[in-house]
């Protein structure tokens, strides 16, 4: 029960080596396999279980396959492949820090939005490219009413700590968000939702955007 029985690939696993994480979590040990396997996954996971390496290992990993896929080119516009919002300012630059040591040297970019602070920085980095984009639901909303950014290309969608952006009155922007996304429930895109618990609203929310998922509590 190491890392290195997961099939994540040798950079991917460099990167876990340099961050000392020796051995997966309970959450990390059963989501990664399944994420890996392509299916939707709606799991129940405490802050401190791991669960932000549950979900970017698999993006990091699916990413670095899919690198080389023909975005459109369409002046300016940026095609983010995978998406992670969060309920919080906080909570995202904490997985934008994460997601950013697990793909050193893979390649793959990272970028981070969240509100309360100018947009236009925000807007500057994106412009220069992103492939995991980190965002809090309010702002990305507005950047998406701002920027060239297109979220049809998005291949994996992490919902991380859902009850709290539920709780926080997020429900109508995250719709909105997963609504321009060019397949809303099916398809190409691979959905993770993560949540402490698990309301109806929060049930509603799996079965609008998740496909044939797998539920794991630990
Ligand atoms: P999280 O629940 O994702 O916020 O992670 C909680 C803390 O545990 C973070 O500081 C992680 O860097 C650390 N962590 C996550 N997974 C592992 C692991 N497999 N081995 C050691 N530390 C870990």
């Amino acid at each position: 029960n190491t890392f290195a029985e997961i099939d994540l690939g040798d950079l991917l696993n460099q990167n876990i080596r340099r961050c000392k994480y020796v051995r997966p979590t309970p959450i990390q040990r059963h989501a990664i396999p399944i994420a890996l396997a392509g299916r939707d996954l709606m799991a129940c996971a405490q802050t401190g279980s791991g669960k932000t390496a549950a979900f970017c290992f698999p993006i990091i990993s699916g990413i670095m396959r899919e690198q080389y896929v023909q975005r459109p080119r369409v002046a300016r516009t940026v095609y983010p492949l995978a998406l992670i919002l969060s309920p919080t300012r906080e909570l995202s630059c904490q997985i934008h820090d994460e997601a950013k040591k697990f793909s050193y040297q893979t390649g793959v970019k990272v970028v981070v939005a969240y509100g309360g602070a100018p947009i236009n920085q925000q807007l500057r980095e994106l412009e220069r490219g992103v492939d995991i984009l980190v965002a809090t639901p309010g702002r990305l909303v507005d950047l998406l009413e701002r920027a060239r950014l297109s979220l049809q290309m998005i291949r994996y969608l992490a919902l991380d700590e859902a009850d709290r952006m539920l709780d926080m009155g997020f429900e109508p922007q995250i719709r909105k968000i997963v609504e321009q996304m060019d397949m809303p429930n099916r398809g190409v895109r691979q959905t993770m939702l993560f949540s402490a618990t698990f309301p109806r609203e929060i049930q509603r929310l799996a079965s609008d955007f998740l496909s044939n998922y797998i539920f794991l509590a630990v």
